[in-house]
């Protein structure tokens, strides 16, 4: 889909702000474009995309304060009829405003885009079109994707005992020097009639069953070796390793991770475990002295996708975690949006007061990594430096890395 192809509703109380907004986006090329004076007119104009039909709108620009009702209003009853059309929120109420009312319209589950300040710019405009149009993309990948048959749980197993997963290494870049010091690991699945699957593919019937820690094993074991590799050729790299809870809590744990490395010869202040925040919030006792345990064997401890839970300050001081991984929702856009940007920043001076190291996740673009820079982050990663690869592929990727640095 191009631009041309986009119909747009511009629901705005306001005849000259209407009218100014619709020939923006005539000079941005949209193809057509509806109007709505009033909240309850521009609920009638969104029928098409809730019932599909030929008129769908693809997009609304909703205004905050339209009339009769007003833009949360209207979002709030888009959300309840599973509207599909994309949402810009403009407004002329402050930024903090603004933010909110996203955050609120997202909760509801329904695809804003954003949110811009009145005067509209055409340039932020633009932006979020262009948006638009890559995840729609995106979504017609999805798609193509789902075509593929569920794996059942039996089937699973057999890929891991057949040897057919092997972990992907995404380097993670020291800001301050630009130097790659940790790989994260991903699992990935050879299938042999389905081709390279991601854990979305896998995940959710080991889950079901309780069973991650297979899947874990064999990554630790293969991570672990393929840091030995790397390590032989010269490249002192940590690993950093996604876990399920459960695996970490079995009696055996640490003595299998002991013997794993004892056998490849690398020291456990070389290896991370990444565990979900949800995970790291519990008041067990037990599971805290657990993971205070691997700190004193000379493990790292990483809180991953920081800042989806709702950890209060008291609760994370006692976590013995050596770095904070930042969500991908705080760092995606963070240069672009002064509201990201000061959730970052809280989230980077908070790892800072408590004296650990914090993880930047989901840089996707040159100017979210430019942004990044001086803010006192320690490590960035993400698809704007390179996207999980094969271990044979690392040592290639690092020496272009060490060429552009
Ligand atoms: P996660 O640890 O939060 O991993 C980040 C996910 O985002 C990965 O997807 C990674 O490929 C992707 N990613 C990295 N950089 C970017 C970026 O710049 N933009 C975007 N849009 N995405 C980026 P993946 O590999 O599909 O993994 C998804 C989740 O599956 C991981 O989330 C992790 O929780 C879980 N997982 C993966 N491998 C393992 C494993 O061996 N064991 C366990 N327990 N969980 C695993
Ligand atoms: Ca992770």
């Amino acid at each position: 889909m191009d631009v041309g192809q986009l119909h747009f509703l511009v629901a705005d109380g306001d005849p000259v702000q209407r009218q100014s907004l619709a020939a923006m986006l005539v000079r941005l090329g949209v193809g057509s474009i509806s109007e709505a004076a009033s909240g309850h007119a521009a609920l009638r104009s969104f029928d098409g995309a809730i019932a599909p039909a030929p008129a769908a709108i693809d997009l609304g620009l909703i205004d905050l304060a339209l009339p009769g009702m007003d833009g949360l209003e209207l979002i709030r009853h888009l959300a309840r009829a599973k509207c599909r059309a994309g949402i810009i929120i403009v407004g002329a109420q402050g930024r903090d405003v603004l933010f909110s009312a996203e955050s609120i319209a997202r909760a509801h589950g329904v695809d804003v885009l954003g949110a811009i300040a009145t005067p509209v710019a055409q340039q932020s405009l633009a932006a979020l079109i262009a948006l638009h149009l890559a995840r729609q993309e995106g979504l017609a990948e999805v798609a193509a994707r789902t075509a593929r048959p569920e794996l059942t749980f039996e089937e699973i197993g057999q890929g891991l005992q057949a040897g057919q997963f092997e972990p992907f290494f995404q380097p993670m870049i020291e800001l301050e020097t630009g130097h790659v010091k940790v790989l994260e690991t991903f699992a990935r699945w050879h299938h042999p009639q389905h081709g390279m699957l991601d854990p979305v593919d896998f995940m959710a019937p080991l889950r079901q069953r309780g069973r991650v820690d297979f899947l874990d094993w064999s990554m630790i074991e293969a991570s672990v070796a393929g840091c030995r590799a790397l390590h032989d050729q010269d490249i002192p790299i940590s690993i950093s390793i996604n876990l399920a809870p459960h695996t970490l809590v079995q009696a055996s744990f640490i003595t299998q991770m002991r013997a794993c490395l004892a056998q490849h010869r690398i020291r456990p202040d070389y290896i991370t475990f990444e565990l979900p925040e949800s995970a790291v919030l519990s008041t067990d006792l037990l599971f805290l002295e657990r993971l205070l345990r691997l700190r004193m064997q000379g493990f790292g401890l990483a809180i991953d996708d920081y800042g989806t839970g709702c950890t209060n300050l008291q609760a994370l001081a006692r976590i013995p975690f050596s770095e904070l991984k930042i969500d991908r929702s705080f760092v995606d856009g963070a240069s672009k949006s002064p509201a990201l940007a000061t959730v970052l920043r809280g989230c980077l001076g908070l790892a800072r007061s408590l004296d650990r190291r914090s993880v930047a996740v989901g840089v996707e673009t040159e100017a979210d990594w430019d942004f990044l820079q001086g803010m006192g982050c320690t490590y960035a990663q993400g698809y704007y430096i390179a996207k999980p690869m094969a271990l044979l592929d690392f040592p290639a990727w690092l020496k272009d890395w060490r060429q552009f640095f």
